[in-house]
């Protein structure tokens, strides 16, 4: 680690860390590596993967490539399966993976109730089931994740940090994702104060059905009209709901005066952080994540009970299961920080610093 600081207008960040990074234009994560198929072992371990969509830019990038990386190096084959947002399509994909020999499974799941019968289906033929970021609610799972509840805090602290007072909308999840729930959880915990002293007011509030964009867009551009504009802060659930009710502030030159919440350190988001148009990004190093439910997975199918591989680690549900888990650290992610992901491989500074002014940005390394 560098102590040194240094201190780059943007513009010529660029050209500096071309040079500095020897031309590399992609992120430098930890290559996967790669094994031949032949040199896999007698006995083959497959899991299989439901993933519910591939919507955020997370997914495919980051947690793919490294579970399907670590399962691969722990002598694992990967299978996995899309069901495109669809809930009754991922309880088939998951029948359609234990068909396919899937020993065991990790699920990315649309729909955490709507996903239970499948999960019990699994877990009754000696199927171990990892629940993947999203919370299933099964005693039995193995649930890996981040700390969401902690993610919320995390939004709601830097949005707080930039708007002290005022009108407050919350831009959720989606309904079916327990995620949506703890991270208002998160959030309402950090207001608490602030909303009981009557500084900030709870203005207007909604889910996003799916996570999407545009419906985050929508549901901003009524909650604009409703109070006339007059919005203070936006404290929105991901990067790609941040990206619509950015849109929709732009619409009406609120864009960059108020303040507004993501996660996920989407390539987008990030350029918005250092743009000033979105205030914080919570990173989640989804590499870290795929890369423990991979390894995760394979040891579950070995037999290793889900308590084991997580080390005693367990999460008390809302539905009242004690689960075992593994969670994750987030790291909320400013303009202050913006080295962070730079330095991770996570962005380059091609990507963003695109169309920021020169001077507007501090980076150190
Ligand atoms: C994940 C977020 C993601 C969202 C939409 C949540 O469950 O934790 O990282 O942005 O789903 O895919």
């Amino acid at each position: 680690m560098k102590q040194k600081r240094r201190y780059l207008a943007l513009l010529a960040a660029m050209a500096l860390a071309l040079t500095a990074c020897g031309g590399a234009e992609e992120p430098v994560a930890e290559e996967p590596t790669e094994e031949p198929a032949a040199e896999a072992p007698a006995e083959e371990i497959i899991v299989g993967v439901s993933w519910n969509n591939f919507q955020e830019e997370r997914w495919g990038l980051w947690d793919e490539p490294a579970m399907k990386a670590a399962i691969e190096s722990a002598g694992g084959t990967y299978i996995s399966a899309d069901a495109a947002s669809s809930a009754e399509q991922q309880l088939a994909d998951v029948e359609n993976l234990i068909a396919q020999g899937a020993q065991a499974l990790i699920i990315l799941a649309q729909d955490g109730t709507a996903i239970l019968p499948a999960v019990e289906s699994a877990l009754s033929q000696g199927i171990p089931v990892v629940a993947y970021d999203r919370l299933i609610e099964n005693p039995d799972v193995l649930y890996i994740t981040f700390d969401n509840v902690e993610v919320g805090r995390m939004q709601a602290r830097a949005v707080l940090e930039a708007a002290p007072e005022g009108n407050y909308v919350f831009i959720k999840g989606n309904a079916a994702d327990a995620n949506s729930d703890f991270l208002r959880g998160g959030q309402a915990e950090v207001l608490a104060d602030a909303v009981a002293s009557g500084a900030i007011v709870e203005a207007a509030e909604s889910y996003t059905d799916n996570w999407d964009p545009a419906v985050a867009q929508r549901n901003m551009e009524q909650f604009l009209t409703q109070l006339n504009n007059d919005v203070d802060a936006v404290v929105a659930s991901n990067d790609g709901t941040a990206g619509g009710v950015i849109a929709a502030l732009e619409a009406v030159g609120l864009a960059g005066k108020v303040p507004v919440s993501g996660q996920d350190g989407d390539g987008a988001a990030l350029n918005r952080v250092a743009l000033g148009t979105q205030t914080v990004s919570v990173w989640k190093d989804a590499r870290e994540l795929g890369a423990a439910a991979g390894a995760a997975a394979v040891r579950l199918a070995q037999g290793e009970a889900p308590s084991d591989v997580s080390g005693g680690a367990t999460f008390d549900t809302p539905g009242g299961n004690t689960i075992a888990t593994i969670l994750l650290a987030p790291i909320p992610i400013t303009r202050a920080n913006l080295d962070i992901v730079v330095d991770a491989g996570w962005i380059t500074l091609e990507a963003l610093c695109q169309g920021v002014e020169p001077g507007a940005v501090e980076l150190s390394a």
